[in-house]
């Protein structure tokens, strides 16, 4: 029962293309290309003679977006891209599980060198030393490697774990991209693992940030850099079909959660929910994933305020902190009567509440997002104290400005100065 192309209607039809109906090959390697320019015509972030970074992870969807992006600045290419790119890689074997090690990174080198792009290589350890000055401590990477790698495996839930890599490993591509001059890093994110991260940012208490984390654009909220998403209308099939198609080689790298249970993490058992769906019902991911498109970042982030308002770890915009009838007030204040902050309940000790509400408002404001506060939970206390590593990086310039203004502001409503 050979059918022929929907585009065509004269070659036999090869591959079923999500809800779009049956392709040849040919019309099926130009749909896919087509996808990939027109997210970049949509959204014209990109000018000509950018400098832009794809980060590379050695998966199929990286590995798909450096090839169509290759083929797209080819000379021969129909309308050539007219940018400088170039390609980062970070080696997170510091805190994956065992996997051949050596082996996969030189096939990773082996891949860039084959593309005859600039590429850069850098160490997940590296975002430790973000904060640091320079001179003094290159020398100690291994010993940064052993910090990175206590802190990975004392935290307490699998959730909170992929969540820290996630957040690391963006902030690192951002750093190492705006020190090398690029101005945009293309991310491989697929509308499948974007779909996913919808969900799981949902249920982690991301919502206010998923604009930021979902859409073309983050908004160059990482160091200024533009995260952007040109695969976002393609999914994981596609790329899966693409990458058979067209011989592209991937590099597997084992990632947190291989092996696990799909109840194991948030994010795993999301993943597991959006693929089981889609299986039956093939429009799940699109139709998640379309949501997404009518949430708009918020007008009042263009502020000087809001500029400064943003979490340490993963420089989202922060809860809105003055807010006196929030959820997340309200969560902040159950958890602190449950500890006993305000006495026992034969012997309340409601004089400080007032007090302590307002402290709390500073307190969020100029330190950690609802999620990145959890996160934080997660790691033991001995391993994360103030002179810690990860605390470096968590408590950043950015971000110790914003503490500072928030200071300013309410200082005068503080009612003892301490
Ligand atoms: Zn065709
Ligand atoms: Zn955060």
């Amino acid at each position: 029962m050979s059918a022929t192309c929907i585009k065509c209607e004269d070659n036999v039809a090869m591959i079923l293309v999500g809800t779009n109906g049956r392709f040849c090959r040919e019309c099926f390697e130009r749909y896919f290309a087509h996808k990939f320019r027109a997210s970049l015509g949509k959204n014209p972030v990109v000018r000509h003679g950018d400098k832009v970074a794809v980060a590379y992870s050695g998966g199929p969807a990286s590995s798909a977006l450096l090839h169509v992006m290759l083929e797209s600045l080819s000379p021969a290419a129909f309308k050539k891209l007219k940018f400088q790119p170039g390609v980062i890689f970070v080696d997170e074997t510091a805190v994956l599980p065992d996997c051949d090690k050596s082996r996969k990174l030189s096939r990773v080198k082996d891949v860039l060198e084959a593309c005859s792009l600039p590429y850069h290589l850098v160490k997940l350890e590296e975002v430790l030393q973000i904060n640091e000055e320079m001179d003094q401590e290159v020398a100690r990477l291994s010993e940064i490697s052993k910090t990175l790698e206590s802190i990975f495996h004392s935290v307490k839930t699998l959730t909170s774990k992929e969540e820290l890599l996630y957040r690391l490993r963006c902030k690192l591509i951002c750093h190492t991209a705006r020190k090398l001059g690029y101005k945009h890093v293309f991310l491989g994110e697929t509308s499948t693992r974007l779909a996913i991260n919808i969900l799981a940012n949902l249920a982690q208490g991301r919502g206010g940030q998923l604009a930021a984390d979902t859409r073309f654009t983050d908004g160059g909220r990482y160091f200024g850099v533009n995260l952007l998403r040109p695969m976002r209308d393609i999914g994981a099939k596609e790329i899966a079909v693409y990458n058979n198609l067209k011989k592209v080689e991937t590099v597997f790298f084992p990632t947190l959660s291989t092996k696990s249970k799909a109840n194991a993490s948030i994010q795993r058992l999301t993943e597991d929910f959006v693929v089981t769906l889609s299986a039956d019902f093939p429009s799940t991911e699109t139709t998640v994933f379309r949501t997404s498109n009518k949430i708009a970042i918020s007008k009042s982030g263009d502020s000087e305020e809001d500029k400064v308002s943003v979490c340490r770890l993963c420089h989202g915009k922060l809860d809105n902190p003055l807010s006196s009838s929030s959820a997340l007030r309200a969560i902040e204040f159950t958890e602190k009567l449950s500890l006993g902050a305000y006495g026992t309940p034969t012997q309340p000790n409601l004089g400080y509440i007032a007090r302590d509400t307002q402290r709390s408002d500073m307190e969020a404001a100029s330190a950690l997002c609802h999620c990145c506060k959890i996160l934080k939970k997660d790691i033991p206390s001995d391993i994360d104290c103030e002179n810690t590593a990860l605390s470096r990086i968590m408590f950043d310039d950015r971000a110790k400005l914003n503490e500072k203004e928030m200071l300013e502001k309410i200082g005068d409503i503080l009612l003892v100065d301490d």
